[in-house]
């Protein structure tokens, strides 16, 4: 699960994030997402206050091109950071690389294929994360769409998030998806996934008969 933080003071989202984790079994099963809402001094609070409650990410701490802030926080925040939803070729992907601060062991990243010139651009910048190191199970693609669980899929990527209730009638899982203990598997079916969502091709539908 991830809920968004940031837009509250932090004794309201540490009281928010803990309701939460009470609701969870065991272990790292919540993500935190700011939103890129902190400048560096609220967001190295921020990470100070997280830091022992054992998160799966920190997600969109600061603004994406501010790598000093990036790095100043990786710096003093060992638990995993989640980082790049928000930049969207691989020149930029190689600056956060370069000076982000992250780190390639435990550090997610975001970078959405549908934002990134498509899926040739978004290989580009896989080529230059494995260049420098990172793995492949690194990339958790945002979005929470079709294309980017089939992209996870056919990339043998960390994985792809689901978000049921934005971004329709992109967002979700095919009609006949199960989800079983949160995860689904994607449709055994060819296409890249839209094919398996009435509501999206019946949109599609239309744009093309009208
Ligand atoms: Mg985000």
């Amino acid at each position: 699960m991830k809920i968004k933080i940031g837009s509250l003071p932090l004794k309201t989202d540490m009281a928010r994030i803990d309701a939460v984790l009470r609701l969870l079994p065991a272990g790292s099963h919540l993500a935190v997402d700011a939103m890129n809402a902190f400048g560096p001094e609220r967001a190295s609070k921020t990470a100070a206050a997280l830091a022992p409650l054992g998160l799966m990410w920190f997600e969109d701490i600061c603004d994406p091109l501010d790598l000093d802030a990036h790095a100043g926080i990786a710096a003093g925040y060992a638990p995993p950071i989640a980082a790049g939803e928000a930049l969207f070729s691989a020149a930029e992907a190689r600056l956060l690389f370069r000076h982000g601060g992250l780190r390639p062991d435990r550090d997610i990243l975001l970078f959405d294929p549908a934002h990134c010139y498509g899926l040739p651009g978004y290989l580009e910048i896989i080529d230059a994360a494995e260049a420098r190191g990172w793995p492949r199970r690194a990339f958790w693609p945002h979005g929470g769409h079709l294309f980017s669980l089939h992209v996870a899929q056919a990339l043998g990527l960390g994985g792809s998030e689901i978000n049921p209730s934005s971004f329709p009638p992109f967002g979700g899982l095919a009609d006949d998806a199960v989800v079983t203990n949160g995860r689904a598997a994607p449709p055994d079916a060819p296409g890249i996934g839209f094919e398996t969502k009435s509501e999206l091709m019946d949109l599609f539908r239309n744009l093309m008969n009208g």
